[in-house]
């Protein structure tokens, strides 16, 4: 199969996965999808085969990371093993295992969003607990809720974010494009 499909590639390179166009006859439209070693990573068939759809599918369905994995570690939603942040909410540029480019990801309000909602019924919820329980002074409700609220929602943003772009890369979510791009 190398045979056919290594023309171009660089020696030694290891075929992970393959389009579907192959399987289906088309040998001449035969391409790879995904490459080895990390920096040859490919998202599309080589040969833009109109089958690509469908081996993408065949693709994410295969990957062994789940998405909810990845999100808890924060890590590549590809490996699951290289880190997904620089810093503490930072995306990298690539993941330092496998390669895999970030370029893809797009969860724009998507982490803010859930971690509100979560965190308004937590913090509220909360709340409304000490003070039926123990009626404490307000100070104390500034106090504890001013220190708890900050360090839940960046632990949250964390796990949500790494969450959303492991979904994003598993449901291989994009815009829209024409399908002769
Ligand atoms: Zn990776």
């Amino acid at each position: 199969m190398s045979g056919v499909l290594g023309q171009g590639l660089p020696p030694g390179t290891e075929i992970d996965r393959v389009c579907l166009c192959l399987r289906l006859g088309g040998r001449r439209k035969a391409a790879l999808d995904f490459l080895k070693p990390p920096g040859l990573v490919a998202a599309t068939c080589f040969q833009r085969c109109r089958l690509m759809s469908k081996a993408k599918n065949s693709w994410t369905q295969s990957t062994s990371v789940s998405p909810i994995y990845a999100g808890l570690t924060v890590t590549c939603p590809r490996c699951g093993k290289g880190s997904l942040l620089q810093t503490f909410l930072n995306l990298r540029e690539r993941c330092s295992v496998c390669g895999l480019n970030y370029k893809f990801v797009d969860t724009g309000d998507g982490p803010a969003v859930f971690a509100i909602f979560i965190l308004g019924f937590l913090v509220l919820g909360g709340a409304l607990w000490v003070e039926f329980n123990f009626e404490p002074p307000l100070w104390v409700h500034v106090v504890l809720w001013g220190v708890v609220t900050p360090i839940l929602a960046l632990g949250l943003l964390r796990f949500l974010k790494a969450t959303l772009i492991a979904l994003q890369y598993y449901h291989r979510a994009e815009e829209g494009r024409l399908s002769d791009d």
